[in-house]
């Protein structure tokens, strides 16, 4: 018996996390903010913008346009079916009295936002992380650091080597590689390609897109006949976080953090939000070009390292005559399928 738990002592070590300085959000609340017709978005939108507040959902009208249903979806209009007609803004109480000079209505969503991050930073820090990462179910149970997701693709990979590769797909500013995996048996010829973790505090778009890897290769190896006919025909990509350095970020200093890492000239301000780096209408819908917003677009398109990584690996798989039928994003929150209208 003491021998059983000397082994389990070795296997085990108690994670340490958050540095004694992460950022406070004390004060700071998020409001639910109605927004009933574009005018009152638009008006709402200057003031997050004036104040750079951050903005959590976007689930109401200035998406109207992107929510654009193609023919796979015929059942889904064209409109905003489903959207719920207010914006979420994360906000420092004192904000708030300017917030009602603007005449909308909002009611509290979130009283008080550090209680929330304190009571996570206590889970985290008594979380019991074993020494080797498995793909196993139980990796599913809480969250996990940059490095233990890193271990979980290459466990993937050597758990189940007649169909998944462990993949980099670039590196970003601060040298760190993008991993995944390519989970495909030979002859596939399409292609799909799932990420999460492209802004680095949406943590659960990471185990989402590894839950959909796991399903994938351990259903292939138990012969389910659905994934097999997947697996044998789709070459399926899947990369977790998409931007590490911020990732790594929201671990170490700041829960909230968005952006990447890369410093930006001229300014004061740090990272790019890459999801408004894509080259496709850059500058446009939803972006700022203020290097301290959230929303930050960068100073070109394509700057950043990670989208250009995923640009590059997209048109490897092209040259490779695997054909690329589908990209998801995997974010979280606010229950938005985005499209792109071209
Ligand atoms: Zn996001």
């Amino acid at each position: 018996m003491k021998v059983a738990v000397v082994v389990a002592a070795a296997l085990l070590a108690v994670a340490s996390v958050a540095s004694a300085a992460m950022r406070s959000y004390e004060g700071e609340q998020v409001l639910r903010v109605r927004v009933l017709n574009k005018e009152q978005y638009a008006k709402l939108n200057d003031f997050i913008e004036a104040n750079l507040l951050d903005e959590w959902a976007a689930n109401a009208h200035k998406r109207v346009s992107l929510l654009f249903f193609p023919p796979p979806f015929p059942f889904l209009s064209s409109s905003n079916r489903g959207c719920a007609q207010f914006v979420d803004v994360r906000m420092h109480k004192s904000k708030i009295p300017a917030l009602e000079t603007l005449g909308l209505k909002y009611t509290v969503h979130i009283d008080n936002l550090q209680a929330l991050v304190d009571e996570e930073q206590a889970r985290l820090a008594k979380r019991v992380v074993p020494t080797k990462i498995r793909a196993l179910p139980e990796f599913f149970d809480d969250y996990h650091t940059y490095e233990e997701i890193d271990e979980f693709w290459q466990d993937l990979a050597a758990s189940y080597p007649d169909i998944v590769n462990y993949i980099t797909i670039g590196e970003t500013y601060e040298g760190r590689p993008i991993t995944g995996v390519k989970i495909g048996a030979r002859g596939a010829t399409k292609g799909a390609f799932f990420n999460g973790g492209q802004h680095a505090r949406e943590w659960i778009s990471n185990p989402t897109v590894q839950g959909i890897a796991y399903n994938l290769a351990s259903l292939y190896y138990a012969n389910d006949t659905e994934v097999v006919e997947f697996v044998d025909n789709i070459e399926f990509t899947i990369v977790a976080p998409l931007n590490p350095d911020g990732f790594v970020y929201t671990w170490s200093d700041d829960r909230l953090w968005r952006k990447n890492r890369e410093p930006n000239a001229g300014a004061i301000c740090i990272g790019v939000d890459t999801n408004r780096n894509w080259g496709y209408k850059w500058g446009t819908g939803g972006s700022s070009n203020q290097p301290c917003s959230d929303t930050y677009m960068g100073p070109s398109a394509m700057s950043s390292y990670e989208p250009q990584a995923v640009d590059a690996y997209l048109k490897s798989r092209l040259s490779a005559g695997i054909d690329v039928l589908s990209y998801i994003d995997f974010h979280a929150y606010s229950r938005t399928w985005l499209f792109l209208i071209y």
